[in-house]
């Protein structure tokens, strides 16, 4: 432990964001750089106490040595740090950017005191060592003749990926789109999470040996029997990428669009200078109304920002949260609680108003004769408890509100996998149609086939993706070599946390 006063001393102090009026002209990340000193204080702030349940079942996925790291932060040992946090996390550029820090809703300090910046510490430790050069290819001494091919790129088949290349197995990883990382690259904008951050780790990767193949739709361009055929084993991880729709009265009308459409248009052009010409759907000079909330809703408000929209709306069905915990939510639950992210605080900065209307149900889009988008029709609606404890809905009367917009993105979440790649493996799905597997085991119905991260789970974080990535390597590892010496993650089932983010 660093300091024994430290937790008394300090207060929570977070590495800022960049000003969201000068951010909101860019695509650059919207970190600033931390400050040492500031780091070292949050470090010393951790208690090292007894149960650090920042690391176990209802805060981190991945179990990250927390403690460890903060105690080594504030003494100014940042290699060491660096290689205590690899030893759980493959990619913690990634988390330390874009996880919603489940560890810091469950820190025990919060019981009292605003949390440890578990996050920004985590995020300081993984740049610093990418500055410092301590992160180098390491390709595995000695190869098996094992070959593996993993379907997806995301976080989940990239974990899986860097696993089992360590233990010497050949791994190919085929992705149907352009460019690597699935939600990371195509999801998540590039001031969340930029594409160099990604860029650099596929590199190292590539440089351990791993074989990526991009352009080839496994079930399209390549039959799975036949990746049964020529690898020893077939690793899915190929997300929950089928959106939900809102099928009310003119659907068709042009302007209504999936939130991944936008981002991955936006993406592939603005930040990948691609051009898609009538492709890429523009946010410029339009009323835009965002339907539904989450990471999705967020990232669809602050690129139609950049791209300078008239204005900005964000539909939520549901009451807006407390602004402090509620009785039936306590610690170390994930508090469900009102939340600015980053999208937000750039219209507020811009507009002069949160985006946010709550308890608003859409009813139908308006079209005029071309059939082009000029707006949503919708009407308030109440939550109340009915006599089993559940909430009921119920709409208010005389409450219904014409909406001008014509940009409408549907950000409601993902029901799943498509189905083609089952299909054709003639896989088992569970009720919710993601690909039937167990937590921990990854095994399919088909021998040798495995199924990991979203695509087995449902939408939800890439710390879980990497989780999963992590325990289907070792679960693949165990099937070839009859046993494993790769590290097991946590093996709890998913937290309240996670449910109240998706
Ligand atoms: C807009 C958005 C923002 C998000 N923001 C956050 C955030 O801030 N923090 C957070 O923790 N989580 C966030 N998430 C969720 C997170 O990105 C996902 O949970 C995570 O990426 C899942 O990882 P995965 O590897 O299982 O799947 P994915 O990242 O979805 O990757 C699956 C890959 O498989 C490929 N694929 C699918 N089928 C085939 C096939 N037949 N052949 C070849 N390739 C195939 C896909 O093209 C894709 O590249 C966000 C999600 C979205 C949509
Ligand atoms: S991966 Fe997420 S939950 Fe784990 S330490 Fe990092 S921020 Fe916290």
């Amino acid at each position: 432990m660093g300091k024994p006063t430290g937790f008394k001393e300090y207060d929570r102090k977070k590495v800022p964001w960049r000003l969201p009026v000068v951010r909101v002209n860019d695509y650059d990340e919207i970190y600033t750089e931390p400050r040492v000193e500031q780091l070292k204080e949050q470090g010393a702030r951790c208690m090292d106490c007894g149960v650090p349940f920042c690391q176990s079942s209802t805060g981190c996925p991945i179990d990250n040595l927390i403690p460890e790291w903060n105690d080594l932060v504030y003494n100014n040992r940042w290699k060491e740090a660096n290689e205590r946090l690899h030893k759980t996390n493959n990619f913690p550029e990634f988390t330390g950017r874009v996880c919603p820090a489940p560890c810091e809703g469950s820190c025990v300090l919060g019981i009292t005191s605003p949390p440890v910046t578990i996050k920004n510490i985590e995020n300081a430790i993984v740049d610093r060592a990418w500055a410092e050069g301590w992160i180098v290819p390491e390709p595995p001494e000695t190869r098996t003749d094992k070959k593996i091919a993993i379907v997806g790129s995301g976080p989940a088949g990239l974990t899986a990926a860097d696993q089992l290349n360590k233990v010497g197995h050949t791994v190919t990883v085929f992705e149907r789109a352009s460019r690597i990382g699935g939600l990371l690259q195509y999801g998540i904008p590039n001031m969340k999470l930029s594409k160099e951050a990604i860029q650099r780790r596929i590199d190292k990767m590539t440089a351990e040996g791993i074989i990526f193949k991009t352009n080839v739709d496994v079930g399209k361009d390549i039959l799975p029997a036949d990746l049964q055929k020529d690898f020893d084993a077939v690793l899915l991880a190929c997300g929950a990428t089928k959106p939900r729709d809102l099928p009310i009265e003119n659907r068709d009308a042009k302007g209504v669009h999936f939130a991944m459409e936008f981002l991955t248009a936006n993406t592939q052009q603005m930040v990948h200078s691609d051009s898609l010409g009538d492709d890429f759907i523009s946010a410029e000079g339009k009323d835009v109304i965002v339907i539904g909330g989450g990471d999705t809703g967020t990232d669809c408000i602050g690129t139609s920002l950049r791209h300078g929209c008239r204005s900005l709306v964000n539909f939520e069905l549901l009451p807006k949260p407390p602004a402090e915990r509620a009785d039936e939510n306590p610690w170390p639950e994930w508090p469900r609680v009102f939340r600015v992210d980053y999208g937000h605080e750039e219209a507020e900065a811009k507009f002069g108003k949160d985006p946010r209307e709550y308890q608003v149900l859409s009813k139908g889009f308006l079209k005029d004769e071309q059939g082009n988008l000029s707006g949503i029709k919708t009407v308030h609606v109440r939550w109340e408890k009915n006599s089993d404890g559940g909430w009921a809905m119920t709409e208010v009367e005389g409450s219904e509100k014409e909406w001008p917009a014509q940009l409408i993105l549907l950000s409601m979440g993902f029901l799943g996998p498509e189905q083609y790649v089952a299909e054709s493996l003639k896989l088992e799905v569970d009720p919710r149609s993601n690909y039937q597997a167990v937590h921990g085991k990854y095994t399919t119905n088909i021998e040798g086939v495995f199924a990991a991260g979203d695509c087995r789970r449902g939408q939800s974080l890439v710390v879980w993706a990497i989780n999963e990535g992590r325990g289907a390597a070792r679960a693949i590892d165990t099937f070839l070599e009859g046993h494993s010496n790769l590290p097991a993650p946590g093996q709890t089932q998913g937290t309240s946390m996670e449910m109240a983010w998706s």
